[in-house]
C-alpha cells in the first residue's frame, strides 16, 4: 500500500557505492538462510517476504553493480549467473514451473539496498501489472 511504500522511499539507503547490508550477510556476520551458493553467487530468504517463497540472488563480489541501471558491458557474465542462479533457486523451492523475478532500479522503483539484486518470487499466484 502506499503507505508501505512512502516508509521504504523513506528508509531507503542512497546509492553511495558505499558498503551494504549485503556485505555482511556475504561475509556471514548477519545470519541468514542460504538456498544457493557457489563461488559468484549467493541466494538467500528475504527476512520480509512478499510470497511464500522469496528469495534474493546477489553477486558476492558487487564490482560496481549497485543498481541494475548502472551496468555496463563487462557486468553481462555475472548479469547472466545470477539469471540462470534463479532458475536454480526456483527449481531448488518447487516453483519452477511459474515464479517470478523482479529487479527493483533506483529510488522509483524503490530499491533500498545498493547492491544488484534478483528478487526470485513465487508459491502463490502473482498479479499483473504489479505495483
Ligand atoms: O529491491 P529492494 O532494494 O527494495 O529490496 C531489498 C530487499 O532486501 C527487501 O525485500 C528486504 O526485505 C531485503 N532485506 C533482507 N535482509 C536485510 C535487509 C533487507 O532480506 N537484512
Amino acid at each position: 500500500n502506499d503507505e508501505e511504500t512512502s516508509a521504504r522511499v523513506a528508509a531507503a539507503d542512497a546509492d553511495t557505492g558505499g558498503p551494504t547490508i549485503y556485505d555482511k550477510i556475504i561475509a556471514k556476520e548477519i545470519p541468514s538462510t542460504i538456498v544457493y551458493e557457489d563461488d559468484k553467487v549467493l541466494a538467500f530468504r528475504d527476512i520480509n517476504p512478499q510470497a511464500p517463497v522469496h528469495v534474493l540472488v546477489i553477486p558476492k563480489s558487487r564490482d560496481g553493480l549497485t543498481q541494475l541501471g548502472k551496468a555496463e558491458k563487462r557486468h553481462g557474465e555475472i548479469l547472466g549467473e545470477l539469471l540462470y542462479a534463479a532458475k536454480i533457486v526456483a527449481e531448488k523451492e518447487g516453483i519452477v514451473d511459474g515464479f517470478r523475478v523482479v529487479i527493483n532500479s533506483g529510488p522509483t522503483a524503490c530499491q533500498s539496498v545498493y547492491h544488484l539484486h534478483l528478487h526470485v518470487l513465487g508459491g502463490r499466484q502473482m498479479a499483473w501489472p504489479p505495483g
